[in-house]
């Protein structure tokens, strides 16, 4: 089946006000390829005001607390994000996996609060590089599938985001072949525990991509778009990969 391809910005904790002429800037452009769904995750600060400053253009969180709402004080829940216009969000990143301490667990309880609240949910899972090193790489990304993945979700709403975390931000890049080896692996544990649905589902990579690297990478098998970093903050690095989507 025919699958269409997504493209994700995640600006990460960067951004002000200012930045909001790239986000109009990449919607227009994005404009041009309307075969390619394309989205920006900013900072929860400019979520409401990019919301307003491009009309139409799928803005979402990179984050959400699993509760609906409660005594969480920082935190913010996906019906908020919905409240103010994100269509999307991003759970079981790295950093936040890594950085603070997210479980699998924790990552399908945010991933079904996102569902919940009519989000689409762009679900992260990643090797570090000792576990490719010793070549474990597909075991370990299998597992964070098992266990992060909700059982309930319409597939057209749950993206999946292939991050290999020694490819974040360095400039490493699998190679094509372990892509697509990848990609085909979380696609067949999918279709074990979905069937026919598995083929409906998105699977993104991320990593490193560019505007260089963009085209062989969307081109693999199984590669349905990219969850971008670095090169989504300005629409002169991030359009060049939606087209190359297209
Ligand atoms: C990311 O953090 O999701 C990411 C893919 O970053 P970069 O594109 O900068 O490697």
């Amino acid at each position: 089946m025919a699958r269409r391809k997504y493209v994700v910005g995640n600006w990460k904790m960067n951004g002000l006000t200012g930045a909001l002429a790239e986000a109009q800037a990449i919607f227009a452009a994005a404009a041009d390829h309307p075969g390619v769904d394309v989205a920006i995750c900013p900072p929860f600060t400019l979520i409401g005001p990019m919301v307003a400053a491009a009309p139409g253009g799928a803005v979402g969180g990179q984050d959400c607390h699993s509760a609906a709402s409660g005594a969480f004080t920082g935190a913010v829940a996906a019906p908020m994000l919905a409240d103010i216009g994100a269509r999307v969000v991003i759970v079981g990143h790295s950093e936040r996996r890594e950085g603070c301490g997210e479980s699998d667990a924790d990552v399908r309880a945010k991933a079904e609060a996102g569902l919940a609240a009519g989000l689409a949910v762009i679900l992260c899972v990643g090797e570090p590089r000792a576990v490719r090193e010793s070549g474990g790489a597909i075991e370990f990304v299998l597992s964070q599938i098992a266990g992060s993945v909700p059982d309930d979700f319409d597939p057209l709403r749950l993206a999946i985001a292939y991050e290999p975390i020694w490819a974040i931000g360095t400039g490493l890049v699998p190679t094509v072949a372990d892509v697509a080896a990848m990609h085909g692996a979380i696609r067949g544990a999918l279709a074990a525990r979905f069937g026919d649905a598995a083929e409906e589902m998105r699977i993104l990579y991320g990593g490193s991509v560019n505007g260089d690297n963009a085209a062989e990478l969307l081109g693999a098998r199984d590669v349905d778009g990219a969850l971008v970093g670095g090169a989504s903050l300005t629409a002169a690095k991030f359009v060049p990969i939606v087209a190359a989507a297209a």
